[in-house]
């Protein structure tokens, strides 16, 4: 009876232990994260169990895809919980690289990327964000090779990038996304969101009460993205400690600035609280509960 999870911290180790879980035709998932997990990335371990016979997940904080100033010295990191939690969700091999394991010459010399899908969005604010993620997650690919690999909806940009380089450098690996977890009150779930003061918490609400607000605009007939934009500038403006970032309608696929909102039409938006950075998203055509990721489909 295998015991479960097994942490495994260097490549020699990750092949080894792949290759004795490896049986014949048994498909093989992978849930990348950067740990300090919640319950948002446990949800992505409960779907990638459903899809898959062997479940690697990966806990990497990657410093690629930090930029200069941001959260990189602080970011959470709690291995030995992480693990637990992963062990209670199934997962069969922890993967925890140091950096030197993953960047052994310090830095890769080869890098992703991501062309104009990356400039958008948070990508504008963010430079070389998402050649940080996309050149760690097709490394990932290389060195655990997943028939399925799952990532959440939370990050839509993230997501659209990668079913985008798995569909043009034809990387052979399924690519699912998971809808977004939120705390009760409509928060998305975030490894930073532990960053947030008590009042910083109640502010930082104001986010995704400003994009169901333009939501249920929608719903009521605005279809004009300037309207649609403006109503969540005028609720989140009710969260004095809450500074938008931007805030977009766009269309699902090409990330591109749409002028008029259609029910596939995606809301995306960033913050920050204190120095937390925050982003969310709703599709809006789509109910909280809807799977419908509309990504590239
Ligand atoms: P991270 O550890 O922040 O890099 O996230 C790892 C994976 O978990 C990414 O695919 C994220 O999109 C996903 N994830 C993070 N937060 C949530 C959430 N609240 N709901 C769904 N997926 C999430």
């Amino acid at each position: 009876m295998l015991r479960r999870p097994l942490l495994v911290r260097t490549r020699e180790e990750l092949e080894r232990e792949l290759e004795s879980l490896r049986g014949d035709g048994e498909r093989r998932a992978l849930v990348p994260t950067m740990g300090s997990l919640h319950p948002g990335h446990l949800s992505l371990m409960d779907r990638a169990r459903e899809l898959a016979d062997v479940l690697v997940a990966s806990v990497f904080v990657n410093p690629l895809q930090f930029g200069p100033g941001e959260d990189l010295e602080r970011y959470p990191r709690e291995l030995d919980r992480d693990f637990r939690l992963a062990g209670e969700r199934g997962v069969d091999l922890l993967f925890a690289p140091d950096v030197e394991v993953m960047y052994p010459d310090g830095h890769p010399r080869v890098r992703m990327d991501p062309g104009p899908l990356g400039d958008r969005l948070c990508g504008r604010f963010r430079p070389g964000h998402f050649q940080g993620v996309l050149s760690v997650v097709v490394k990932l690919f290389g060195m655990i090779r997943p028939d399925v690999a799952v990532f959440g909806r939370k990050d839509f940009q993230q997501a659209v990038l990668i079913r985008r380089a798995v569909l043009d450098l034809e990387l052979g690996v399924e690519i699912e996304v998971a809808p977004l977890v939120r705390e009760p009150d409509g928060l998305a779930m975030s490894s930073r969101n532990r960053y947030l003061t008590d009042e910083g918490r109640r502010q930082a609400v104001g986010l995704y009460r400003g994009l169901a607000a333009a939501r249920d605009a929608y719903r009521d007939g605005d279809v004009s993205g300037s309207v649609l934009v403006e109503r969540v500038r005028a609720v989140a403006s009710e969260h004095s400690g809450l500074q938008l970032q931007y805030v977009q309608v766009v269309d699902p696929v090409t990330l591109e600035a749409r002028n008029e909102a259609g029910s596939d039409s995606v809301l995306a938006a960033a913050g920050f609280v204190d120095d937390v950075r925050l982003i969310d998203n709703l599709v809006l055509g789509a109910g909280e509960d809807d799977p419908r990721c509309a990504l590239l489909e």
